[in-house]
């Protein structure tokens, strides 16, 4: 076997990948000197899929032709356009078609599903979130709660991790619900978090939530596209995620969320409520008496942006091609693992990698320090983007890089691995 860190060995994987070709189906950002760029930042915002392009214009073209007859005519008419979403969605995050949605974006629906599953009373009123939350996630959290009138200094537990360690160990989540899990409300945590790339066990967390009488729901936004999950199965109260990031649908695309379907029929549950959730079939009888849907669809409020969703059904449709999630989990583990053993050879002494080593525990995200004197992590990442790297850097000095499978290739990994490399060496000399 010819030399790890070597572009022939990268290469030649690629030539081994049975998704190589699905690259193709992507549209890849060229530098100034029209070369490909070494896109590693699909854990921000994925790459624009051909058909979503195409999806997208054939709706402006549908407009254009039909105007307002749009909504019931040509192939896919925008009335019932977004349950043509919902196979894929089901598929992504294990789940019964009815049980998802797509409507809104994130944070809005992390809002609208709190609304239903954050009740608190006098005994039982906190949200067990991490400490590390992503701002908008604490945002509405916190905002939850002093809209119910409660105390976020009371009714918030953030979890965090051990001292000198960089994530969260599932036997201190567990513990942490046993401690306040009987005046707790809801726990709503990541599935993968967003600094350090970690998977939660999240089936194991909701069954601990359950036992203590809490509703348990995930933020997905690092999770869908990225790993596989069965929501139903792991009988998950309700989710949310956005579409941008590992699902390539576009800069703000209309979100999805999962709501069980054991709540579906459960006519006490408040809800904010809009026209879209009504009844089908009496929907335009305009009689306003709300029937709402026995589905996932009952939590829509309003006719959704049929130009993003569009792009999402390009999306899904592209993922499809590859062969499903599970496809695609499989290529990610060999690209991911692959890039951590060529860092792991090269700058073993310079880069720290936060995101857990247990393929369990992660996904198509590595996060790197830099370990360098004289060096701090966001001159490091100026000096491979200037390289041709694209991947992110979050305060105070994490590197984010994400090699996904759908575009990415060994060779991307090759490449960075050499960029990166050579940028240390010029900020030590
Ligand atoms: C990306 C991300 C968001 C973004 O929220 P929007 O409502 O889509 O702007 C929220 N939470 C997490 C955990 C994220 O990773």
């Amino acid at each position: 076997m010819s030399n790890l860190f070597s572009l022939e060995y990268a290469q030649q994987l690629d030539a081994q990948d049975p998704l190589s070709a699905i690259r193709q189906e992507f549209s890849i950002p060229k530098q100034s000197n029209g070369e490909e760029e070494i896109y590693l930042c699909g854990n921000s915002l994925g790459l624009q899929p051909k058909l979503a392009a195409q999806y997208v214009n054939d709706e402006l073209q549908q407009w254009q032709k039909l105007g307002v007859k749009g909504h019931f005519s040509g192939d896919f008419p925008w009335m019932p356009y977004h349950e043509f979403l919902s196979d894929g969605f089901a598929d992504l995050v294990g789940a019964k078609v009815k049980e998802v949605v797509s409507m809104n974006t994130l944070t809005a629906n992390l809002h609208f599903m709190m609304v239903s599953f954050y009740r608190p009373t006098a005994t039982r009123h906190k949200i067990i979130i991490e400490d590390h939350a992503f701002p908008s996630d604490h945002y509405a959290v916190e905002s939850q709660i002093k809209y119910h009138g409660f105390d976020p200094t009371e009714s918030m537990v953030l979890l965090k991790p051990r001292e000198g360690e960089e994530t969260l160990r599932t036997e201190d989540i567990l513990s942490a619900i046993e401690e306040h899990g009987q005046s707790t409300a809801l726990i709503m945590l990541p599935g993968v978090q967003y600094y350090t790339g970690q998977v939660l066990d999240m089936k194991i967390i909701t069954e601990a939530g359950h036992a203590q009488g809490c509703n348990v729901g995930f933020d997905l936004a690092h999770a869908a596209g990225n790993i596989p999950m069965k929501l139903h199965e792991w009988n998950v109260d309700f989710a949310a995620w956005c579409t941008y990031k590992y699902l390539n649908s576009g800069p703000g695309s209309v979100a999805g969320c999962f709501v069980h379907e054991r709540h579906h029929s459960n006519k006490d549950l408040p809800r904010f409520a809009g026209w879209w959730g009504h009844d089908k079939d009496s929907r335009f009888k305009m009689e306003n008496h709300f029937i709402p849907m026995e589905s996932a669809e009952a939590w829509q409020l309003s006719n959704p942006p049929i130009l993003s969703l569009a792009a999402i059904r390009g999306s899904l449709d592209t993922i499809k091609k590859a062969g499903g999630i599970q496809k695609l989990r499989e290529k990610s583990l060999k690209l991911t693992g692959y890039l951590r053993e060529l860092l792991e050879q090269e700058l073993s002494t310079e880069i720290n990698i936060l995101t857990p080593k247990d393929t369990a525990a992660s996904g198509s995200q590595l996060s790197l320090t830099v370990n360098l004197h004289g060096a701090d992590g966001k001159q490091i990442f100026d000096a491979i983007e200037a390289a041709g790297v694209t991947c992110d850097f979050r305060y105070p000095n994490v590197i984010r890089v994400a090699p996904v499978p759908q575009y990415n290739s060994f060779t991307d990994c090759y490449r960075f691995v050499m960029i990166l490399k050579q940028a240390i060496e010029g900020a030590a000399s």
